[in-house]
């Protein structure tokens, strides 16, 4: 079932001001890349070039072709659609991805393993791995914000009205009623979200058709994640099970990177995707296998805790 509430971005109004992109960040405490040559210019004001695991949200830029020495620019809004039918929720075996209560898709970093099936399975490519944390990430809609009775970061900071935010039949009931009004200026305006992927939580005004503000025509979930969830459904029948099983080492593959190593819990840097905060130092070590470098890191802050001790020792003799 599509969910109750959705997000309204009209495409139309919206200016690339970028103010819903930082909002998202500030609000989830996401860096942002620091280092000069990061974030290198691409020849578009579009940054960065893609979504991580500190970018859940980023605005599309795609120039359409000129009219009259006029440049004009389809603008798109990157995050997760919050899909009704969402391959992520099926394919994810330790309950992390989920559905919340108003429908949206969330993922509970707690029961997050890192497996990255819920990254293969996804059409249109939302949730990205967050290296530190060696879990996925994505847009929850703002779940915190919605359960404090406020509404989502990105839409609140929108001053071109062109983000809103309410009951999902409102927001596609407004959406239809201004893609009317600007029928006659941009005759190529489409709705999207209203059927795609069994229905959005993100609606969207696109004037110059969807395929040119970088949306998905007709998003399907990945082939190989159909026939895996068909797996109940077939069990003993002896081809259909082994094309299940393929489809499941063929998404072992896709949710790649997977190796050892990846399960590894950093247990020296300790920092974590939300701003690089220390997490908690009591927290149980998930798995250790520790790679040879990083066990001389370890050697090297056991030392440094030593000469810290130590240090300690000398201050309280002085005392
Ligand atoms: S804050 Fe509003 S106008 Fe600015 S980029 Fe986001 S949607 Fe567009
Ligand atoms: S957009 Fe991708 S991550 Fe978001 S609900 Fe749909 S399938 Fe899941
Ligand atoms: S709803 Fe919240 S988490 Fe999702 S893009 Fe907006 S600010 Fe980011």
């Amino acid at each position: 079932m599509a969910s109750s509430i959705a997000i309204l971005f009209d495409a139309s109004k919206c200016t690339g001001c970028k103010g819903c992109q930082v909002a998202c960040k500030q609000w989830n405490q996401l860096p942002a890349p620091l280092d000069f040559g990061d974030a290198p210019f691409s020849g578009s004001y579009e940054s960065p070039a893609e979504n991580s695991g500190d970018t859940w949200l980023r605005v599309t830029f795609d120039e359409i072709e000129p009219r009259e020495d006029e440049v004009t620019i389809a603008f798109g809004r990157d995050a997760c659609r919050h899909c009704a039918d969402a391959p992520c929720v099926s394919v994810c075996s330790s309950g992390a991805c989920h559905k919340t209560s108003n429908g949206a898709v969330a993922i509970d970093s707690s029961k997050c393993f890192g497996c990255q099936y819920c990254i293969a399975a996804c059409p249109f490519d939302s949730p990205k791995f967050c290296e530190r944390e060696k879990k996925a990430k994505k847009c929850s809609l703002c779940q915190d914000r919605l359960q404090n009775g406020l509404t989502p970061s990105c839409m609140k900071s929108c001053t071109a009205d062109a983000l809103d935010f309410g009951a999902r039949s409102d927001m596609i009931a407004k959406a239809q009623r201004r893609a009317l009004e600007i029928k006659s200026k941009f005759p190529n305006v489409e709705v999207y979200g209203v059927n795609q992927m069994g229905g959005l939580g993100v609606i969207s005004i696109l004037p110059f058709g969807a395929d040119s503000h970088r949306e998905m025509v007709n998003p399907q979930a990945p082939l190989m994640t159909q026939i895996g969830n068909m797996l109940p459904t077939v069990a003993g029948v002896g081809v259909l099970g082994a094309l299940g099983v393929t489809a499941l080492a063929f998404m072992g593959g896709r949710g790649s990177g997977y190796s050892e190593e990846q399960y590894t819990y950093d247990n020296v840097r300790r920092v974590t995707c939300d701003g690089g905060k220390p997490m908690d130092p009591n927290a149980p070590i998930v798995k250790l296998g520790l790679k040879k470098e990083e066990k001389a890191d370890t050697k090297e802050v056991k030392a440094s805790k030593k000469t810290v001790k130590a240090s300690e020792g000398e201050v309280k003799k002085n005392d």
